[in-house]
């Protein structure tokens, strides 16, 4: 923390310093994202052609932000007084980030960071601390030192951080009961906060979708990542008319979907990464066939050695069951029966979750007067999950305070300072 503070005094004077810094930092991410691939399947199971993509990914967040502007808005010029707004740097920023993507994560938080003219200290998850430190390897060599660190170690290390003094922004991604303990630690000093949690997405298909256009899409808005995914799809509300074809089409991609090593060719689908998540997810999957539902797919774990579940499809269950209420955060999707739109939305939105849901339809413009009625963060259409740098993302109600990318999200890094000059 004092060498990130120490490191602000000066990043924080050269805008344009830290606009070309941080493009070397992307050429050089850019660059070792082949090592960085490898890593982050080594210990998060992911196919490695995705985990080198979200290296990749890393870089274009860096390229984005370097090149974005911080805003100054003149708001009275007159004969009397010349008033601007103007952005400042926080200081040092606590960047605390989960298991699922910890190289993006990092770099959605590094990015704006340091482009406002802050320093980091990024803590990735105990269950994925190899890629984050190599990518600290990376930016070390091409940034001045104590601008960005990374540190690993246990939960304890994050509550650590959260009340550390010099830290003056902390931005979390990670579970929604993580994420109150945050917001709770920041309070005392008045910490800024930025929390990303968790998501319980649904999938809302229209009565006029189109089931062999949309099943696809669906399956894998729900299972890419073995649904490891904050925006993941978690529930299907579906017309009784498309249902059992829609169930039919997303079961026949469960069952012929290669799941296996991550750096094995062909493979899919990886691992559930650790195993207190593959614990629960079975508990789930359990609890839901106790309640009657049906695995029209999948249903248990593979037969082998590590975390590998079979992609899961259930059918004949409702609300109130835990794996449609609660977020699995793995490769099991439920799908439901709905007869009326009015009660499907009013399910969907009954919810303390808000990140992500989609909507599904053959009439663009049908589905986006619906989509404005789910209450989230993001609420795509005939597609799900789609991200980027410019996008503004983040959480309704419990699923997160505050945004990140685009100009909002570095905004978030700043605070707005007014700067006065009287004429008289
Ligand atoms: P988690 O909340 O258990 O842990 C996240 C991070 O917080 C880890 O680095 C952990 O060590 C740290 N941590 C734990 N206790 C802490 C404390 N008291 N103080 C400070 N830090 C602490 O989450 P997870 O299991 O790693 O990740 C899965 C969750 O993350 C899911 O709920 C998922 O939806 C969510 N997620 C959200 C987004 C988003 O952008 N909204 C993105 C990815 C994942």
């Amino acid at each position: 923390m004092e060498s990130a503070a120490n490191a602000q005094l000066t990043w924080r004077l050269d805008a344009e310093a830290r606009a070309k810094a941080m493009l070397g930092a992307a050429d050089a991410v850019d660059a070792a994202a082949s090592e960085l691939g490898p890593a982050l399947t080594a210990e998060q199971g992911k196919p490695v052609a995705q985990a080198v993509a979200e290296a990749h990914g890393v870089a274009r967040w860096l390229r984005y932000f370097a090149l974005l502007e911080l805003p100054r808005e003149v708001i009275q010029d007159d004969e009397r007084v010349f008033a601007e707004v103007v952005r400042r740097p926080l200081g040092v920023v606590a960047g605390i980030t989960p298991w699922n993507f910890p190289l993006s994560m990092a770099g959605w938080k590094i990015a704006p960071a340091l482009r406002a003219g802050n320093t980091v200290v990024i803590k990735p998850s105990p269950f994925t601390p190899l890629a984050t430190l190599r990518l600290g390897m990376v930016l070390r060599d091409v940034l001045p030192p104590g601008v960005v660190n990374i540190v690993s170690g246990s939960d304890e290390l994050g509550s650590w951080m959260t009340a550390h003094p010099l830290v003056r922004k902390i931005s979390f991604t990670g579970s929604v009961a993580t994420g109150k303990k945050v917001a709770a630690a920041a309070a005392p000093d008045l910490k800024r906060v930025t929390l990303e949690l968790g998501g319980n997405d649904p999938a809302v298909v229209l009565d006029d979708a189109d089931v062999a256009q949309v099943a696809d899409k669906i399956f894998w808005g729900a299972f890419a990542n073995s649904g490891q995914v904050c925006i993941a799809i978690k529930r299907v509300y579906v017309p009784e008319r498309l249902h059992d074809d829609l169930v039919d089409a997303l079961a026949d991609r469960a069952r012929s979907v290669i799941v296996g090593d991550g750096m094995a060719e062909g493979t899919q689908l990886g691992p559930i990464n650790n195993k207190p998540q593959f614990e629960r997810v079975g508990e789930l999957v359990a609890d839901a066939l106790h309640h009657g539902a049906t695995a029209v797919a999948g249903g248990k774990s593979l037969d082998r050695p590590g975390y590998f579940f079979a992609p899961t499809v259930l059918t004949g269950l409702s609300d109130g069951t835990r794996i449609v209420d609660e977020e699995q955060f793995g490769p099991a999707l439920p799908v439901i029966k709905y007869q009326d739109l009015d009660d499907a939305l009013k399910r969907a939105n009954e919810s303390h979750f808000g990140l992500g849901a989609s909507v599904w339809s053959a009439d663009p413009e049908r589905a986006a007067g619906v989509a404005e009625r789910l209450e989230s963060g993001t609420a795509w259409i005939n597609t799900h999950s789609a991200l980027a740098a410019h996008q503004p993302f983040g959480g309704a109600k419990w699923s997160g305070i505050g945004v990140e990318n685009g100009p909002w999200g570095l905004l978030g890094y700043t605070e707005i300072q007014v700067v006065y000059r009287s004429k008289s």
